[in-house]
């Protein structure tokens, strides 16, 4: 069984504090992957897990610049895949060795490269409810046996958001 968690956010700070409440499960090594259109809070999750990891600099996207790294508990890496379209790009950009060092690194877009993620890996894909409203929809669900692990503990950190 794949665990899954539906959750919802009413604001970009509360999609914030989701993101520091999953970082306080993450662990040296950790893949998180995000999915949603643009705009539909990959980023602004990342800028919460990233607090939550005590990352102080600004999280800002790494669109342009396809990875950035924050010094932190242990390295944060922050990539977004997007416009790179061979794995190889990815791996050029030393995406093994992020790993290898026991960096925590987040993906936006990740499922382009599910292929390069390890077998333990937490994937966030955010929605928009409807055109109008802020609120997000926010599915988690955890791969590998990791995660299977956690999962108790991490539905225990995120109930408040639960739909
Ligand atoms: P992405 O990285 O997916 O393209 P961003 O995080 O950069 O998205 O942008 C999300 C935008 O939506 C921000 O301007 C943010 O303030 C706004 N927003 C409004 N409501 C929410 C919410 N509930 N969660 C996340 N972002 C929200
Ligand atoms: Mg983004």
């Amino acid at each position: 069984m794949v665990p899954t968690l539906e959750l919802s956010t009413a604001t970009a700070e509360e999609t914030r504090a989701l993101g520091l409440a999953i970082a306080a499960l993450l662990v040296p090594g950790d893949v998180v992957s995000l999915t949603g259109d643009l705009g539909a809070g990959k980023t602004t999750l990342v800028q919460g897990a990233a607090r939550g990891l005590g990352v102080e600099a600004p999280v800002l996207s790494p669109t342009f610049t396809l990875v950035r790294q924050y010094p932190g508990r242990g390295t944060v890496y922050h990539l977004d895949v997007y416009r790179l379209d061979r794995l190889q790009d990815v791996l050029d950009l030393g995406f093994e060795e992020m790993l290898d060092a026991g960096g925590i690194v987040f993906i936006e877009w990740g499922d382009a490269i599910e292929a390069l993620l390890p077998e333990s890996y937490l994937t966030v894909e955010l929605s928009l409810a409807n055109g109008e409203d802020a609120t997000r929809l926010i599915a988690l669900t955890g791969h590998g046996r990791a995660w299977e692990a956690r999962w108790a503990m991490l539905e225990e950190r995120v109930s408040v958001w639960k739909t």
